[in-house]
């Protein structure tokens, strides 16, 4: 039996079956399920600042602990870009398309595309009043061309370090075994297993 409830402050279904998947022993709750439909304004200048600002917001409105992660893609050869800006690359928000054909164009005739995922995930405590930070990367390389329908967002163009496939190509299990977000929550896990060592 599950014990243990998270809030998770996302919208985004394919990031919660992610985390749902990665965290079988926690009794995942979405914001749909809570009633909390309002979009929260990411104006953060760090994905720390970003994942802190989404579980802070429903930690506060909802009295309970929460979680949240923000992520995106770093490019070695753009600078880090995307980075924080990942979800509107293109322009607008969350064009995973548009944001994919807009990568594929800035790296034309680049042949380093060594890159790699980060997230930042923050679990706010509401009796402590804090957020606790998580980090998790995977590096890789940028394909030339999107592959697979798998995933979401960069997906289908991110190559993981030891493989020949895209993330969008690859099993959801093996994504979940080694991508950022499974190495934050990773990291989160081993946290709360400290804090109570009977979950
Ligand atoms: P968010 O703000 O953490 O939801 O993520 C920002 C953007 O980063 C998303 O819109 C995606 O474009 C990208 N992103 C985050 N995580 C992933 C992932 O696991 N795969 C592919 N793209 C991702």
């Amino acid at each position: 039996m599950k014990e243990k409830t998270l809030i998770v402050a996302s919208n985004n279904a394919k990031k919660i079956e992610e985390i749902k998947n990665i965290l079988p022993e926690f009794k995942i709750v979405t914001l749909k399920e809570i009633g909390f439909d309002q979009e929260i304004v990411e104006d953060g200048s760090t994905f720390r600042e970003n994942a802190l600002i989404k579980a802070q917001t429903i930690a506060e409105k909802f009295q309970i602990n929460c979680i949240a992660d923000d992520s995106g893609l770093c490019v070695e050869a753009l600078n880090g870009a995307p980075g924080v800006f990942s979800a509107r690359y293109a322009g607008k928000e969350k064009d995973d398309n548009a944001n994919n054909q807009k990568l594929l164009v800035e790296l034309k005739g680049i042949t380093n595309r060594e890159a790699y995922f980060v997230t930042s995930l923050c679990y706010y405590d509401i009796q402590d009043t804090k957020g606790y930070y998580f980090e998790g990367e995977v590096n890789g390389k940028i394909a030339t061309a999107p592959r697979g329908s798998n995933g979401f967002g960069y997906d289908p163009l991110f190559i993981p370090e030891g493989f020949d496939k895209t993330f969008a190509e690859l099993d959801a299990s093996e994504k979940n075994k080694m991508s950022h977000r499974a190495n934050a929550l990773k990291r989160f896990k081993l946290f709360m297993d400290k804090a109570s060592p009977s979950n």
